[in-house]
């Protein structure tokens, strides 16, 4: 799979005349959501330069490219036409991350076992924690809590911890409240690392073959990482100039840059060219190094989010599907504004964060919880659309973690699973964190009226609307509080500009 490229599985470990490595570009993959441009192409790059350097170490490799003749487009059509083209005896395959593809593959393996051949899964070697881990952790408890799964984690990998491998480093485990800043006026932020290729040809071909995608593309000058050496010198690149400052401003939002300090390791990972230990281990190496300019925050930041989110995402995946995939806890039902394929909206905010999305495949984590997904939240559009849309525009979506951090963290809709509370906000906390509001036609301070920023009516009906699902979340309550306080005309005022805004979504 296109998302299996693990250079150091032990698959590689010994060549085998008589095996045969099977990779496959196939509608089957391209089509099950309309994925941005740019994200196709980063596949079938990485994937083709994947089956070269496993050729040229000597191993068989059948690669099916998207307009081969003999590509059937789907998994097990074309497993079934190499089984029998090839006489195969035994069949195995890396355990896929996605639910679909795990079923699919589950099922087919049955019926090959049916026809005498035998089968194997194999793990990916890619992950810090099994399956089921999350899964194990909390099957007694109420509700899960991501902090307690990452300090497991720390203790298990001994990350961050004082020799006797029991309390963290400093006495403290999070540094997430001194993590907070808004990016300062006059501040240096690190050019990015390109590789540039041109990829009109592959473009064309994707195009030619009816692939539908989204997104804008430079295609004589793409330059994401999509090898192994460049995603290390991605992670290199991160490590020397953008650690320094990552927890600092990871929350931090602004025009001027589309990274920030941010690592844009994500695809690399998800797609296993590189692997979390590695990254975890440079990062943490580095700032042993450099305590003088690297302060702990920023290192226990990063590591937070990798050995923690990042695992206990694809936990909560492995422990909830395919249930999860059905929740709406709000009982959604709005549509997706279009002007999240286009970009065009009046919502600064908004408008940039798409914008972005569009022309690059990334937006870093508060982009698309506070910016994108906030406003999919206080609109109450359903799930499967703010799932189809996330899962579609980012280089690094692949459902195991799209659909924990879009349908759970982003949405609430698994009723609070993920989080312990919605992630909402009006333009009071866009304005703390960003700088978005400086240039917008709306006015963020006013909440109905001309002008008034969208998101504080939103904001409001959104707490009015929901009151029944979360009054009584202890987290929450506040909100309800300061709700009754308000003036009742006031409040009309309020809720009706709300609903003008609902009825004319598409004119914001
Ligand atoms: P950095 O900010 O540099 O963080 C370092 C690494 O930590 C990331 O590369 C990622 O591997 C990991 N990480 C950070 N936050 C999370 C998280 N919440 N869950 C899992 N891993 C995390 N991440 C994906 O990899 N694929 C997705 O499809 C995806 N969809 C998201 C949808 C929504 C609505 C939200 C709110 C978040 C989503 N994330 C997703 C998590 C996060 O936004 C991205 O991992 C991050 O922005 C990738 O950019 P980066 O590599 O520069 O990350």
């Amino acid at each position: 799979m296109g998302d299996q490229l693990n250079h150091q599985h032990s698959w590689f470990d010994e060549k085998n005349d008589d095996t045969l490595f099977v990779i496959m570009e196939m509608r089957q993959e391209t089509d099950y959501v309309r994925h941005h441009i740019q994200k196709v192409v980063s596949y079938f790059l990485a994937m083709r330069h994947f089956a070269e350097v496993i050729e040229n170490k000597g191993f068989q490799v059948k690669y099916f490219k998207l307009d081969d003749v003999d590509n059937c487009q789907n998994l097990t059509e074309n497993l079934h036409f190499l089984i029998q083209q090839y006489d195969i005896q035994h069949f195995e395959y890396q355990l896929p991350d996605e639910y679909r593809l795990d079923e699919q593959l589950k099922e087919y393996c049955e019926k090959l076992n049916g026809n005498s051949i035998t089968t194997k899964a194999v793990g990916t070697e890619h992950f810090l924690s099994e399956r089921t881990e999350v899964y194990e952790t909390f099957k007694n408890k109420k509700t899960y809590l991501m902090e307690t799964f990452y300090r497991n984690m720390r203790r298990k990998y001994h990350i961050l911890m004082e020799d006797d491998g029991k309390k963290p480093l400093t006495g403290k485990w999070n540094y997430d409240a001194e993590n907070r800043k808004k990016l300062p006026k006059k501040i240096t932020i690190p050019p990015q690392k390109r590789f540039f290729r041109n990829v009109e040809e592959l473009v064309k071909t994707i195009e030619s073959q009816g692939v539908e995608t989204i997104g804008r593309i430079d295609a004589k000058y793409f330059d994401w990482a999509v090898t192994r050496e460049e995603s290390l010198v991605v992670l290199e690149d991160f490590i020397k100039l953008r650690l320094l400052a990552f927890g600092k401003y990871q929350d931090a939002m602004t025009e001027r840059d589309t990274l920030i300090f941010h690592s844009k390791v994500s695809f690399a990972m998800n797609v296993k060219l590189l692997h979390p230990l590695e990254v975890v281990n440079a990062c943490v190496d580095y700032w042993r190094k450099h305590q003088d300019t690297i302060n702990i925050a920023q290192i226990e930041g990063f590591v937070r989010q990798i050995i923690g989110w990042r695992e206990y995402m694809r936990g909560v995946y492995w422990a909830k599907m395919p249930e999860f995939a059905t929740r709406n806890f709000f009982e959604n039902t709005q549509k997706l504004p279009d002007f999240f394929w286009t970009g065009k909206t009046k919502m600064n905010c908004v408008g940039h964060a798409v914008n972005q999305s569009l022309d690059t495949a990334y937006a870093h984590h508060i982009q698309r919880l506070m910016v994108t997904g906030n406003f999919a939240a206080l609109l109450g559009v359903h799930p499967d659309e703010v799932d189809a849309w996330y899962l579609g525009i980012y280089m690094d979506a692949i459902e195991w973690v799209e659909i924990t951090n879009t349908r759970g963290m982003s949405q609430f809709a698994d009723g609070g699973l993920v989080g312990t509370k919605p992630y909402v906000a009006s333009a009071n906390y866009m304005h703390k964190m960003g700088e978005y509001c400086t240039n917008c036609q709306y006015d963020r301070k006013v909440r109905y009226g001309q002008n008034a920023c969208p998101l504080n009516s939103l904001y409001w009906d959104f707490y009015d609307r929901n009151r029944d699902k979360l009054e009584k979340n202890p987290r929450i309550g506040m909100m309800y509080r300061i709700l009754d306080k308000m003036d009742g005309e006031e409040l009309a005022k309020i809720l009706e500009q709300a609903s003008i805004y609902k009825e004319n979504v598409e004119s914001l």
